[in-house]
Parts: C-alpha cells; sequence; structure tokens
C-alpha cells in the first residue's frame, strides 16, 4: 500500500513548486510586486522619496480627496463604528448603508441599489444570482465580450454555466450566438460601457437593440463610466439614452467616486433575488458604513460639480487626440508590444516624473503590453503638456496606438 509522504516530505515539495512558480514569472518579465506610495493629494504621489505626477489612478475625479467626501467618511466612521461588524443579512445592515442605497437607485434611476465591499464582489454576486435564478428553470447561457473584466469572467466560469465569449464589441458575432441557441434557451449577455485596459466604449446602442430583439438579461458593467458619463455622471448608459434596456447595472464607488466598494443596479425584485441568492453578498461583512457615507457624499459631488467630468473628459480628448486617437475617455491606452517594452517606458516616464501604469499579461493579451495612462481633473494643464511631451519622446516610431472611440 502506498503510504502518503511524510509532512516533513510534503512541505519541502511546496516550498520547491511555490519557488519553481515564481522563477517561471520572472523569467518571462511578468513578475509583480507591491511598491509603497505615498499619495500626496488627488493626483501627486510620493515613492521613494520622489514626487511624482500619478497617471495611474482610476481617480477620474479627484474625490479620493474632496473635503465634502472626507467629511463624511469621518463622521460616519464617528456615529457608526470603523466597520459594519457583521454580514447585511446579520446586523450590518446601517442607515449609512440604506442612505447610500436609496441615493445610488435615485442616481441610476433604478428602483433598488444594493451595496458590496468591492465592486469585484458586486460582479460575482450579480452573477451568481442570475445563474442562481436561472437554476432548475432549464439554466441560463452566458454570452460575455472577450475583454470584459476579471470579476466577471471569474463569476460566470464559477457558477458552471454554459458560456460563450465574443470577440471584443463584435454585435454581429454577439447577434448570431444568440440567434444560435434553442427556442427558450434563457440568455445573459454581459459587458462592460468603458472597457478597463481599452478605454473605449460598447456599442450600448446596439446592445439595446439586440436585447429588444431577442429578450435576454443584460448586465452592464459602469466601472469606469460611472462619475465620468451622463447628464448627472450615473454612466454611460444615461448618456446615451438606453438606461431603461439595462437589467443589471454594476457601479464601484473606488473609482471616480475615489471611495471603496460596489454596488448592484436594478430592479427591486432583481436586488431582493441577489440578497437572498448572491452568496458574494450573503456570506460576506458588509462594506463600512464610513465607506457607504462617504460614496453617498461623492455622489453628491458628481451632480453639484458638473465641471469635474467636463474637465477631465476634456483632458483626455487633448491627450488621445496628441497620440492620433478619437474619444475622451480617461482611460488611454498606448500599447507597445512586449512586457520589456511596457516596463522600459514606465521607467522612463517614471525617472521624468510621471507614474504611469505598464499592463502585461495575463491582465491584457499576449504581445499587447501597454501603458495604461488615466487622467484625473485635477491634473493641471502644463502635467498634462508633459505628458504629452513625454509620450512623444519614447519615442514615436515605436509607439503604436490603438483608436478606441
Ligand atoms: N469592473 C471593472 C471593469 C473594473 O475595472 C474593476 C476594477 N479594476 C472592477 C470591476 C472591480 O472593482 P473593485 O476594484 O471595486 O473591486
Amino acid at each position: 500500500m502506498n503510504r502518503p509522504p511524510s509532512s516533513a516530505a510534503q512541505s519541502g515539495q511546496w516550498e520547491r513548486w511555490i519557488a519553481d512558480e515564481l522563477e517561471l514569472v520572472r523569467s518571462s518579465d511578468r513578475h509583480r510586486s507591491r511598491q509603497l506610495v505615498r499619495p500626496l493629494d488627488a493626483v501627486h504621489v510620493e515613492i521613494d522619496g520622489r514626487r511624482l505626477v500619478n497617471f495611474a489612478s482610476n481617480n477620474y475625479l479627484g474625490l479620493t480627496h474632496h473635503p465634502a467626501v472626507i467629511d463624511a467618511l469621518r463622521e460616519a466612521a464617528t456615529s457608526h463604528g470603523a466597520g459594519s461588524g457583521a454580514a447585511a443579512l446579520i446586523s450590518g445592515y446601517t442607515p449609512a448603508h440604506a442612505s447610500a442605497e436609496g441615493t445610488l437607485a435615485r442616481w441610476k434611476g433604478t428602483q433598488a441599489a444594493v451595496l458590496l465591499p468591492s465592486g469585484y464582489q458586486a460582479n460575482l454576486a450579480a452573477v451568481q444570482t442570475i445563474a442562481a435564478i436561472a437554476q432548475g428553470r432549464g439554466g441560463v447561457r452566458f454570452l460575455i465580450d472577450k475583454l470584459c473584466h476579471a470579476s466577471l469572467i471569474d463569476a460566470v466560469r464559477a457558477t458552471g454555466a454554459s458560456f460563450r465569449v465574443f470577440p471584443h464589441n463584435h454585435l454581429t458575432k454577439l447577434e448570431r450566438l444568440l440567434g444560435e441557441a434553442g427556442e427558450g434557451t434563457a440568455q445573459a449577455v454581459i459587458t462592460e460601457s468603458i472597457y478597463s485596459m481599452d478605454g473605449d466604449a460598447a456599442d450600448l446602442v446596439g446592445l439595446s437593440a439586440l436585447r429588444k430583439r431577442f429578450g435576454f438579461i443584460w448586465l452592464l458593467d459602469e466601472a469606469h463610466a460611472t462619475g465620468v458619463y451622463g447628464p448627472s455622471g450615473s454612466g454611460l448608459a444615461a448618456e446615451l439614452g438606453v438606461s431603461d434596456a439595462v437589467d443589471v447595472s454594476v457601479v464601484t464607488l473606488s473609482k471616480a467616486l475615489g471611495a471603496m466598494g460596489g454596488a448592484v443596479c436594478g430592479s427591486s425584485a432583481f436586488c431582493e433575488a441577489l440578497v437572498n441568492l448572491g452568496r458574494a453578498f450573503i456570506f460576506s461583512t458588509n462594506i463600512a458604513p464610513a465607506m457607504a457615507a462617504a460614496a453617498e457624499a461623492a455622489m453628491g459631488v458628481v451632480q453639484r460639480e458638473p465641471q469635474r467630468r467636463q474637465r477631465v473628459r476634456e483632458l483626455a480628448a487633448r491627450v488621445r487626440e496628441s497620440l492620433a486617437m478619437p474619444g475622451d475617455s480617461p482611460i488611454v491606452p498606448v500599447i507597445l508590444g512586449t512586457e520589456t517594452a511596457a516596463m522600459a517606458a514606465a521607467f522612463r516616464l517614471r525617472e521624468w516624473g510621471m507614474l504611469v501604469g505598464a499592463v502585461r499579461p495575463p491582465t491584457v493579451a499576449r504581445g499587447s503590453s501597454r501603458l495604461r495612462i488615466t487622467l484625473s481633473c485635477e491634473h493641471g494643464d502644463e502635467e498634462v503638456a508633459g505628458l504629452i511631451d513625454a509620450i512623444k519622446s519614447l519615442g514615436r516610431s515605436s509607439l503604436q496606438a490603438t483608436g478606441p472611440a
């Protein structure tokens, strides 16, 4: 009879495996490590004692440092405590949560909203809910855009439901996939509105027309459009007048809203289903009440200070124009190809006083490593002019910009 290896031998094996795996990551130029970044204000940081302009944050409206947001956070921490202490269904649902959810639903124009500790969890819970509703009723087939965020892909895979990935923004292919499903097959389409790594927009009008024809449930992740698009800053669906076609809208509180957390917005029935079926919601301590209050204050700022979203879009259009790229989304990708090229470019920009993210596989496809520049309304005109000059002097010939909408 085979005896299991001794515990000492087993732990030795694990140490070797870990070391081998890390070596593999390092040798393929994909090693990642955290660096200490001390925030100085909304758009400046200090790294190793050097002050840098931060072009690597999703703080599009600079609200991380807005006095109204910080005051709300401080006051709610004083009145409600630092943490929720329990899941929302146990004792972790406070007046701060209820108030923020009400404000969020009114802002988004949905019947209801449910807060979660992160955008990742919001996507997970929303997908789990869709799958759980369909379970026992023939199931659901998910159709998901290839460039959707990892949280959506992970969530769909983990449900065990059938799914198809359609090429990025390829509505003709999506239409074909929708049409090939058997009569009575329930389908769910998952897209973002502004894609996180390419900064381009989905064709929301086209998607809403498809929804009318095929009757699928549509989950739209507005993580990067929230605060930046829409007449009151509530997202791209609102800007394009298609909010009513969106069944489930996911919002992150961690990007333009400058706080932390996520939310699922939709009908009262869907939100009630999520509270009952969304395991990522049910089995996690609720988002801190102070964070809910901070996000609620941020929604107020977004609505009272439209000049913030106007400015970030104007700055984005300026940078994009310099790279012959249309559009005005504050995520500007500069595709360089290899991991080494992206890392070298980010290193040079750092030497010139700018922090820009280098994004490599597996976050983006092999061969499309890139600089991911993000803009904030708090960036100064001179800082943006400096960024444009720097990108140009990185060597135009080696830069191959994508052209998102
Ligand atoms: N969706 C998208 C499109 C994202 O880019 C992100 C964050 N990178 C998330 C969801 C997850 O949000 P959070 O960081 O709040 O977990």
